[in-house]
């Protein structure tokens, strides 16, 4: 098998991405007013598509490989790729909400994880060194550094706090396609793996558990879960790899500013 391309963005296709992004930060703004205690996971996914076709765009996740919905969610022990369902939301959960937007011809790819009511306190550290780690991947995504920079700095940070690593998943270039080369671990070592150039558009999104880093599949063929059931987190951003340094396209601005006026907890 021959290397796979990595397509260089334009400054004008980084901005393409970044409308994407905002789209899909205030999809995500419209799951954050309205998750919580009582509700299912469907009308989450509901709310999330109907907001992003009004604003034009396409749920880049659904009928992709066969997903049969606009969001991945993933409650608790579910690492990612949850299917939306019946499932009621209750106090205590944490849930990775994974959302894309296809417009213009490209993607953009970002997931964070908000909590239900009270979430005990080591449940939030492990949120917190996830959502870190996503923030020192970022800072290594530099041009002239390699993809093990970003693998490096999220890993060593996560398991410095004695976090699992998942190795089966791994972030992704993005474009034109959701999934582009190059693949990016969240494990790996310092000076490994494709430089990293101007240009370079990829999803950097730590995938980390509070016991081991052992995952399995759910029968429904696409749920992945820790197999010790102990709890997973999620965070992705879609970034640029730029000569003035990293340029994240994708946003949580929108999430936490409704977050915060909900008076509920994150990191
Ligand atoms: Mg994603
Ligand atoms: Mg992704």
């Amino acid at each position: 098998m021959g290397k796979k391309v990595i397509y260089l963005k334009t400054p004008e296709e980084l901005e393409t991405i970044r409308q994407n992004g905002v789209i899909l930060g205030k999809a995500q703004a419209e799951v954050a007013k309205i998750i919580g205690e009582g509700i299912t996971t469907k009308k989450l996914d509901e709310i999330a598509e109907e907001y992003i076709r009004d604003q034009g765009g396409v749920p880049s996740f659904k009928n992709l490989y066969g997903f049969p919905a606009s969001l991945c969610i993933s409650v608790n022990e579910v690492v990612v790729h949850g299917i939306p369902g019946n499932r009621v939301l209750k106090n205590g959960d944490i849930v990775s909400v994974d959302c894309g937007v296809f417009k213009n011809n490209y993607h953009a790819d970002s997931a964070y994880t908000y909590c239900i009511g009270e979430v005990k306190r080591e449940i939030l550290d492990l949120l917190d060194s996830t959502k870190k780690s996503l923030y020192f991947g970022i800072e290594s995504a530099k041009v002239g550094n390699r993809i093990g920079d970003v693998s490096f700095a999220i890993q060593s940070f996560n398991e410095r706090n004695g976090y699992g690593i998942v190795r089966e998943l791994v972030g992704h270039g993005v474009g034109r396609k959701l999934h582009e080369a190059p693949e990016v671990p969240n494990f790996g070592k310092r000076g490994n793996g494709p430089k990293m150039q101007n240009g370079m558009v990829i999803a950097i999104e730590p995938m980390v558990t509070q016991g081991k880093r052992f995952v399995i599949q759910e029968q429904d063929q696409w749920t992945i879960r820790t197999e010790d059931k102990m709890f997973a987190a999620h965070y992705e951003h879609t970034v640029a790899v730029t000569n003035n340094g990293a340029d994240i396209l994708t946003t949580f601005e929108y999430i936490e500013e409704v977050l915060t006026k909900r008076n509920l907890i994150f990191v």
